[in-house]
């Protein structure tokens, strides 16, 4: 069996992920601290192909009998935490980083590096390529993530240069589904936990700024796409992993409205500093290299997270419901 070590694999992409990875027969460490992760997000798999490990990756990796790929996904990844989690979060995408890439490099492993939309800042180039360099401010309150995701990328580059490593990064806009946390901060959970609590959803600024929202299930399976493509395409490769269908904070705020019934309105609160006035893929090098597209609509996916977040929000509820 093909041994995968996924480091942030009780996180909401790691876990769909390794669910993804043991239906293709994988064998599958996981490498958590549980900082963002939660060990119910892996509680379903009943398998001995699965070894998971409560391990911060910012010390060295444990050793392994061998290793055919390493996905790199630990981090936390949402904008509530770059202040509060700050030394935390450019270590892990640094050191961490380098135990990822020393771990693949000691078994000639594949590393599939998690990158991100934030590198491009408060892009003034729209959509983005991947051949935009961005525009972050180095010393402002996105700094922890925006950076460290950005030394993560030239870090990889340099060990594939150094060591002649098969490595490939992917660039990952906004994404959503089940196994966000309820009190992730992110937009997607705050307004679908707030709806389904009553609660008016919390639009900061005047929700004219912009984004592209993809379903989990489709960025997983670019992803993976990606990750196994033939290496003279994909090896040493970036590319942009998202949904195209851009809209406006706002627009959101009223989707969400429609979707959960709810008596909940909007309301509008302070717009945080530096926050990307736009941001939309542009994927033309996945669809050309993988034939990769997302294939799910805002509507359908928010569709298929609520009841999720219905059963975070109130267990005992759900469980009513459903029994009826
Ligand atoms: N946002 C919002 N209300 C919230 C949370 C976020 O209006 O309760 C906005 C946020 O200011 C940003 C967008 O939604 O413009 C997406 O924010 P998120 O934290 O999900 O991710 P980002 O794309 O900023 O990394």
């Amino acid at each position: 069996m093909r041994h995968a070590v996924v480091t942030g694999g009780a996180g909401f992409l790691g876990s769909h992920l390794v669910d993804d990875l043991l239906e293709d027969d994988y064998r599958v460490t996981v490498l958590d601290n549980y900082g963002s992760g939660r060990p119910e997000n892996l509680a379903h798999l009943q398998t001995a192909d699965i070894a998971i490990e409560n391990h911060d990756v910012r010390e060295p990796f444990p050793a392994f009998d061998d290793v055919d790929i390493v996905y790199h996904l630990a981090s936390r990844a949402s904008p509530e935490d770059f202040g509060t989690h700050a030394v935390e979060i450019a270590l892990t995408n640094s050191e961490g980083t380098k135990n990822a890439l020393e771990c693949a490099r000691e078994y000639g492993a594949r590393s599939i590096i998690a990158s991100t939309s934030e590198v491009y800042g408060n892009p003034e180039e729209h959509p983005q390529t991947e051949t935009y360099h961005g525009n972050v401010n180095i010393r402002g309150p996105r700094a922890p993530y925006d950076e460290s995701k950005r030394f993560s990328e030239a870090l990889a580059v340099a060990y594939e240069r150094k060591y002649g490593m098969d490595i490939r990064t992917v660039r990952i806009f906004n994404t959503y589904g089940p196994r966000m946390r309820p009190n992730d901060g992110r937009v997607i959970p705050n307004f679908l936990s707030q709806a389904l609590s009553g609660d008016d959803l919390t639009v900061y600024g005047d929700g004219s700024q912009t984004r592209s929202f993809c379903y989990v299930s489709d960025l997983i399976d670019g992803i993976r796409a990606f990750a196994d493509a033939p290496g003279g395409m994909a090896a040493g490769n970036v590319v942009n992993l998202g949904n195209t269908n851009e809209i406006t904070i706002r627009e959101l705020a009223e989707i969400v409205l429609e979707v959960v019934d709810t008596a909940s309105e909007i309301t509008y609160r302070e717009l945080p500093e530096d926050d990307p006035e736009v941001r939309r893929p542009d994927i033309s090098r996945a669809q050309a290299m993988l034939d990769w597209e997302p294939t799910v609509s805002l509507q359908t996916g928010l569709e298929r997270t609520v009841p999720y977040f219905e059963n975070q929000l109130n267990p005992q509820l759900a469980s009513d419901s459903s029994s009826k």
